[in-house]
């Protein structure tokens, strides 16, 4: 029998494998939710690493890649299949090589590699940018074991770093002044050359307005320009004042563009101003140069003009047709010089805005006499016929509006064939009368009749290399027409002549 300590002994025996059964139990169940919390922290970690933009690779310390997720795949081109258990030296360019070693090297001294940026190599041979973050994969004793890597495609940063860098190294070292401003005409933006062109430092004028440079008189012009802009218009090349700091007024040419967000919407706008003050001050001197020579010869023009008359006056008389027939040449060549020198008179006049009419009460029939004994004398070698229009008072410009007629009668001469017809005509309507003057000449382009009255707009004929000109008489044909409320207006065909007409009020 057993003693009562056997018993004892056995109880405590039987309850101690109890409890050790219970323990071993416990574990197990620990173990069991251990497991399960790293499968559950496992497959989210996979999770984001597949989801994750960068790419992320792991590999051992042979620089063998173990892990490869879709974005690795998406950035390098190679699939995890092709990449798992090859060298990560496929995607290192020949001359950065040397990087892998070092990279392995300062991790071992427990350095942390963040943002390292610098070139991969793509399956399809491309060099793209990367930005690559690098951490040690420890074991349990705390020795590398391989590293993890997470690499960011920054080719597009680094191509609009790049852009941006180029902009602004164009917009420092530029003559121009380049600013930007909200569409409450704050500035946002000012280069050096508008601190140098307009005196003030980028400090004291961005998020001042830009009204600070507008003259008084011209300070409608920024909410013209606005509107412009927000109707899609382009402002180009727009000539203007300014006013510096020191209270200089400037010429400068305004070219502004809008700045537009990723929806296309106007956010602001970009001013690009050139200082023109120089070559305004240019034109000012060849203006006057011209203005002078011009009024210089006027005078003795005129008078060589007389003399030629009154010797072709005793010509006639003396039936001398030898002396007749030069002396009409050398009248209607000096009378070409003097209409020359009109336009020249005109043109800068205008250019300076000092063009204006000095009108007057003349007779139609008057002023018709004048045209036709000018005709008489340009178009020597053309048949000329002329309409009657009746007895009529008008109230203009009447030196203004006999070169008009001088000059488009020049042109019907100079672009027709001698012994064709020129018709001068004038017709009396309700309240108006119309001038004009038809050619049976070459003709004249639809497309180049959009800019005939443009200055300097010549048609490039290459059938009439010899006929000389300035391309100003048309313009100042249209611009003294301007002046009188009228248009001129033109009907042409290539090859069968012009009429050039316009209508004055009476
Ligand atoms: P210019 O005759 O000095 O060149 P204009 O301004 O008077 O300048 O004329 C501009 C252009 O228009 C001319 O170069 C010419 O080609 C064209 N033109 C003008 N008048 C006529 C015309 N009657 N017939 C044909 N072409 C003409």
């Amino acid at each position: 029998m057993d003693s009562f300590k056997d018993l004892n002994d056995k109880v405590d025996a039987q309850e101690m494998r109890e409890a050790e059964l219970t323990a071993n139990i416990l574990d197990q169940e620990k173990l069991i939710s251990a497991y399960k919390l790293a499968e559950e922290r496992g497959a989210v970690l996979a999770a984001i690493v597949n989801s994750s933009d960068d790419a992320i690779i792991s590999k051992d310390l042979d620089s063998i890649v173990t892990s490869w997720n879709l974005s690795a795949e998406r950035i390098f081109g190679y699939t995890a299949e092709e990449m798992i258990g090859e060298s990560i030296l496929k995607l290192i360019p020949v001359d950065r090589v040397e990087e892998e070693p070092q990279i392995l090297l300062r991790l071992g001294r427990r350095e942390r590699i963040d943002h390292f940026q610098t070139k991969r190599i793509t399956k399809y041979g491309v060099l793209i940018d990367v930005s690559l973050t690098i951490s040690p994969v420890l074991n349990d004793s705390g020795n590398i074991i391989g590293v993890s890597k997470i690499a960011r495609d920054i080719t597009s940063v680094k191509i609009s770093e790049e852009r941006s860098a180029i902009l602004s190294a164009i917009i420092a070292s530029t003559d121009d002044a380049i600013i930007s401003k909200d569409l409450n005409s704050i500035i946002t933006s000012w280069n050096p050359s508008a601190a140098h062109i307009f005196g003030y430092t980028a400090e004291e004028m961005i998020g001042e307005s830009i009204l600070m440079l507008i003259p008084e008189d011209r300070k409608e012009e920024e909410a013209l320009i606005l509107g412009k802009l927000l109707s899609g218009d382009r402002v180009d090349h727009f000539e203007t004042k300014r006013v510096t700091k020191s209270g200089k007024l400037i010429d400068v040419s305004l070219t502004i563009s809008p700045v537009l967000d990723k929806a296309g919407h106007i956010i602001g706008l970009s001013k690009i101003a050139r200082d023109i003050t120089y070559k305004k001050q240019e034109e000012q001197r060849k203006n006057d140069f011209i203005a002078i020579i011009s009024h210089e010869l006027k005078t003795p023009l005129t008078s060589m003009k007389s003399y030629v008359q009154l010797a072709l006056i005793k010509a006639r008389d003396q039936a001398d047709s030898f002396s007749e027939k030069v002396l009409v040449r050398a009248e209607a060549q000096t009378q070409k010089m003097i209409t020359m020198i009109h336009d020249f008179l005109n043109l800068s006049r205008l250019e300076e805005g000092k063009m204006s009419l000095s009108r007057s009460k003349f007779s139609l029939s008057e002023f018709m006499e004048d045209v036709i004994s000018e005709s008489l004398i340009l178009a020597p070698a053309h048949i000329l016929n002329f309409s009657n229009c009746g007895e009529l008072e008008l109230f203009a410009d009447k030196d203004k509006l006999a070169q008009v007629m001088t000059n488009l009668l020049s042109n019907a001469v100079k672009y027709s064939a001698l012994g064709s017809e020129i018709n001068i005509f004038c017709v009396i309507n309700q309240d108006t009368v119309e001038l004009g003057v038809a050619d049976q000449g070459v003709g004249i382009s639809q497309e180049d009749q959009q800019y005939l009255f443009e200055r300097f707009y010549r048609v490039k004929n290459e059938q009439l290399p010899h006929v000389s000109g300035f391309g100003i008489g048309l313009y100042l044909v249209a611009e003294i027409l301007k002046l009188h409320g009228s248009k001129i207006h033109l009907k042409s065909e290539i090859g069968k002549g012009s009429v050039f007409s316009f209508t004055l009020a009476i």
